[in-house]
């Protein structure tokens, strides 16, 4: 059956993929975003489709909208970029989810938070269960995000407790593929777009910190599940690829893969980057049934053709 779903942050790497999915299964998406870090030519191909709309709007402010379901993804992600307007970051996370949260009572619509690992913070306990509570530093640069998401998840469980909307919150680890931004500052697109111009490729720290890598298609798929199982499960649960990389490791991949002869050039790790990163998925196996299908390398190979097409002048989204 068709439902009308509201998908924040929907012009974004990872809403953009979403919107086109649940439109192909049918349903009529309503895409806002304020294009901070989105952009049009990731929404391009839908305009026109009868059943698309796309508002700018900026989530920190109310919103009111005749919606079933509600994916909440407006927020910038990479460290770079929410980094840049702190203040805003914690904003749209906080405000953002309050506003959805109460348009979701109002419409008594289902509503999905996309949360993210960075909750753990440089965890102590490894790989990350849902159940550990996280090491963050909330004075610190990247408390703006990580501080904002942790709030954002409080206020999902006790509008949740307090007025019954039916939330979902899922925990996405660091996700990559086409449609990510070339500038968008995250390790996989600045290595690969290093390497395809020949640049040197840029390692923060000894780059023995690790990360765990997940494919983009993968990734909205689990999300999916996630929010069409019954009103019991709520989460936290972790969606992410449980293969753990080193940063090095991923640099050698990326310059194998493009046969680039980019050569690695170390930098300072910055302040309170977490030194290792893997998700315990067991609760997304047994509740979403459920597990990543794309290794690193296959991913890579679709990121990289992505981003050479963008470099050769062709069409963002006809290069996937
Ligand atoms: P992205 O930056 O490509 O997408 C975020 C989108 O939100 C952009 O289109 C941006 O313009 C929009 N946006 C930002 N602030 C807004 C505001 N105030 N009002 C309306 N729109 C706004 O990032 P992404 O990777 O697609 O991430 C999507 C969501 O998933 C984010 O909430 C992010 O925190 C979460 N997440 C992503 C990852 C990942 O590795 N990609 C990991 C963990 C969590
Ligand atoms: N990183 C790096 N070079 C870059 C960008 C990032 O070595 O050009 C490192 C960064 O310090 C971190 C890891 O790669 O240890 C992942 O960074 P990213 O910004 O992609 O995501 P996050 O830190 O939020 O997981």
């Amino acid at each position: 059956m068709s439902r009308r779903i509201l998908i924040t942050g929907g012009a974004g790497f990872l809403g953009s993929y979403l919107s086109e999915q649940l439109l192909a299964q049918g349903n009529e998406i309503l895409c806002v975003d304020n294009f901070l870090t989105g952009t049009r030519s990731n929404i391009e191909h839908l305009a026109g489709h009868p059943r698309f709309q796309f508002m700018r709007h900026d989530v920190s402010v109310p919103l009111y909208a005749e919606v079933d379901e509600i994916y909440n993804l407006a927020c910038p992600a990479s460290p770079v970029h929410y980094q840049h307007d702190p203040m805003q970051t914690t904003k749209t996370s906080v405000i953002g989810a309050i506003n959805m949260l109460e348009l979701a009572d109002r419409m008594k619509a289902k509503v999905l938070q996309s949360s993210t690992s960075e909750v753990y913070g440089d965890p102590l306990v490894h790989p990350q269960r849902e159940s550990y509570w996280g090491n963050v530093n909330p004075i610190g640069i990247r408390a703006c995000y990580d501080e904002g998401k942790r709030c954002a998840e409080t206020l999902f469980f006790d509008y949740h407790r307090q007025y019954k909307v039916a939330i979902k919150v899922v925990r996405i680890f660091n996700t990559y593929g086409p449609r990510m931004h070339p500038q968008d500052g995250r390790v996989v697109s600045n290595f690969i777009m290093q390497a395809l111009r020949g640049e040197t490729i840029t390692i923060f720290g000894d780059g023995l910190q690790t990360r765990s890598f997940c494919y983009r298609d993968d990734l909205v798929e689990a999300m999916i599940r996630m929010m069409a199982t019954d009103g019991e499960v709520i989460g936290p649960v972790n969606i992410g690829n449980p293969g753990e990389f080193t940063i090095r490791a991923l640099a050698e991949m990326v310059i194998d893969l493009t046969g680039s002869h980019s050569k690695i050039v170390y930098y300072p790790r910055p302040q309170d980057d977490p030194m290792q990163r893997r998700p315990d998925i067991s609760k997304a196996r047994e509740i979403l049934r459920w597990e990543p299908r794309v290794p690193l390398r296959e991913g890579l190979v679709k990121t990289i053709d992505y981003f050479a097409g963008l470099l050769s002048g062709g069409h963002a989204i006809a290069a996937e």
